[in-house]
């Protein structure tokens, strides 16, 4: 096919839908190339257990499941740019996309970048980051052994993230801004069957505790309904409220939703721009599964293949 001037496939995002794509590309003889972002492997890099991907009847760790994904991609040619993209051109093909080191042509492009964890947005939040306040429990539990946390949000993530504190925790307290959980019943019962975890519901954190002091030291919540507030003593402060899609370099050309998420079409990853298709976190604000992901990373490098190839029928 094509030099290395300009890519048949480029992928942006190095999770399993970056991978997976890259992976049927490579096998398709596409020689694609991904830029897989400095921080590569995505959410599983900060997840612990993965017990839902079809194929580990055991479970497997999140970065060890991304390290694989990648050495299979790797091993039908797939090459690695490990930097960001920090630009994209998509007015015309080849499309350009640059990273502060080089620009790179590609005939087709596979947007899967994914999605970013959600802060609060409290000023003393954002003062302790990284003294306390944590987005990914199970990069940081191990640093709160014996001692005691609160964990935000009532979702799947917030009530996993608890238990798996509880390894470590002498207490986590989970915190959750209304009565009902979203997160599946399965959860809610282990949450609530485990010794460790006191539930507060219809709460939300107002002040994390103590920004002066350079660390975390307890939160001030105020009851929804009520209107009260109280303290919690605690030395770690877990966010798990959600997530954001990182799609800053594409909002300018391709269709979103307004909260960001790309617009594909019904059946496919198409994006509005001929050549250019979405798949994963990117543009699926409803499953969010690593599976998921990873099957509509195959889509994207299909429909990009069946585009080339019908392109190269053409000529
Ligand atoms: P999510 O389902 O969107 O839940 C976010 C939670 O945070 C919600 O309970 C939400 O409250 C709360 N929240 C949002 N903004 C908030 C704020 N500013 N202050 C306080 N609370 C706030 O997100 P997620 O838990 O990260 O899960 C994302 C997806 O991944 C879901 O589809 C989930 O099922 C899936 N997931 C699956 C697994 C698994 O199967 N093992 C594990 C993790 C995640 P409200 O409920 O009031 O909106």
């Amino acid at each position: 096919m094509s030099g290395k001037g300009v890519r048949n496939v480029i992928v942006i995002g190095g999770g399993p839908a970056g991978y997976t794509a890259a992976l049927y590309a490579a096998r398709a003889m596409l020689e694609p190339l991904v830029i897989e972002g400095v921080s590569w492997g995505g959410q599983l890099m900060i997840t612990s257990e993965v017990e839902n991907f079809p194929g580990y009847p055991e479970g497997v760790l999140g970065p060890q499941m991304m390290s694989d994904l990648r050495t299979q991609a790797e091993r039908f040619g797939t090459e690695f740019v490990t930097d960001d993209v920090v630009s994209v051109d998509l007015s015309k093909r080849p499309f350009r996309v640059s990273t502060d080191e080089q620009e790179l042509l590609a005939k087709t492009l596979i947007v899967a970048t994914g999605a970013n964890a959600r802060q609060i947005g409290l000023a003393s939040e954002l003062a302790l980051q990284g003294k306390g306040v944590s987005y990914c429990a199970v990069c940081d539990a191990a640093f709160f052994r014996g001692q005691e946390v609160a964990v935000i949000g009532g979702g799947d993530s917030a009530l996993e993230d608890a238990l798996f504190l509880t390894r470590f925790a002498d207490k986590v307290t989970l915190v959750h801004r209304r009565d009902e959980f979203r997160a599946a019943p399965i959860m809610v019962a282990r949450v609530e069957a485990n010794e460790k975890i006191e539930i507060l519901t219809s709460m939300v954190p107002e002040e994390v505790l103590d920004p002066d002091g350079g660390r975390v030291t307890g939160v001030r919540l105020r009851n929804t309904k009520t209107g009260d507030t109280s303290e919690l003593e605690i030395s770690g402060f877990f966010v798990a409220i959600g997530h954001e899609p990182n799609t800053a370099l594409f909002l300018d050309w391709l269709d979103h939703d307004e909260a960001g998420y790309l617009i594909t079409r019904p059946r496919s990853t198409a994006t509005n721009v001929p050549g250019v298709f979405a798949a994963g976190d990117v543009q699926d604000s409803v499953y969010r599964q690593a599976i998921t992901a990873a099957a509509s990373g195959c889509m994207a490098s299909l429909e990009a293949e069946r585009m080339l190839a019908a392109e190269e029928h053409e000529h």
